[in-house]
């Protein structure tokens, strides 16, 4: 399997001293690849700082959801374990889902039969799915919500997908 170059586009980088270089490729089977070559020794340096930045980004919004869960769990995973404690599948599910939207009812049990037990599985979903855990559990914790208030805000990259 070979990538064969099928276009070849010269342009000005950003700042118009240099060039760069978009390149696409297509291999035997068809799928197609692109890249772009920066000549440009600025622009390949404010390139190399924006990925630097996206992946202190990321970074960063790693930890902010680690620490959300984190809190979120300490605080309240025993009340909604509590809350699920005792009942049959399918009521745990009306409860979850309040009757509809995901899961559906029979993926709701496979997940339940994957997980060992419903509160396993309700275990699983509490850190998972923390916002709709805690809208069910009718809980407002103002430091959880601007943990995951910044992590949304943060989700942009810096850079522009070249
Ligand atoms: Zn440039």
């Amino acid at each position: 399997m070979s990538w064969e170059i099928m276009r070849s586009e010269t342009g000005p980088c950003d700042c118009g001293a240099g060039t760069m270089i978009h390149v696409m490729e297509m291999d035997d089977w068809n799928p197609t690849r692109s890249s772009t070559e920066i000549h440009c020794p600025a622009c390949e340096e404010k390139r190399s700082r924006e990925l630097k930045a996206d992946r202190a980004r990321e970074k960063r919004r790693d930890e902010l959801l680690r620490r959300a869960k984190q809190l979120a769990t300490d605080r309240y995973l025993e009340n909604w374990l509590a809350r699920f404690a005792g009942m049959s599948k399918r009521a745990a599910w009306e409860r979850y889902t309040g009757g509809s939207g995901y899961p559906a009812l029979g993926t709701f049990y496979q997940h339940v039969k994957h997980s060992g037990s419903l509160s396993k599985y309700m275990e699983w979903c509490f850190p998972n799915e923390l916002e709709k855990s805690l809208r069910i559990l009718g809980v407002e914790d103002k430091e959880i919500e601007a943990l995951l208030k910044e992590h949304s805000r943060l989700w942009r990259p810096t850079s522009k997908s070249l």
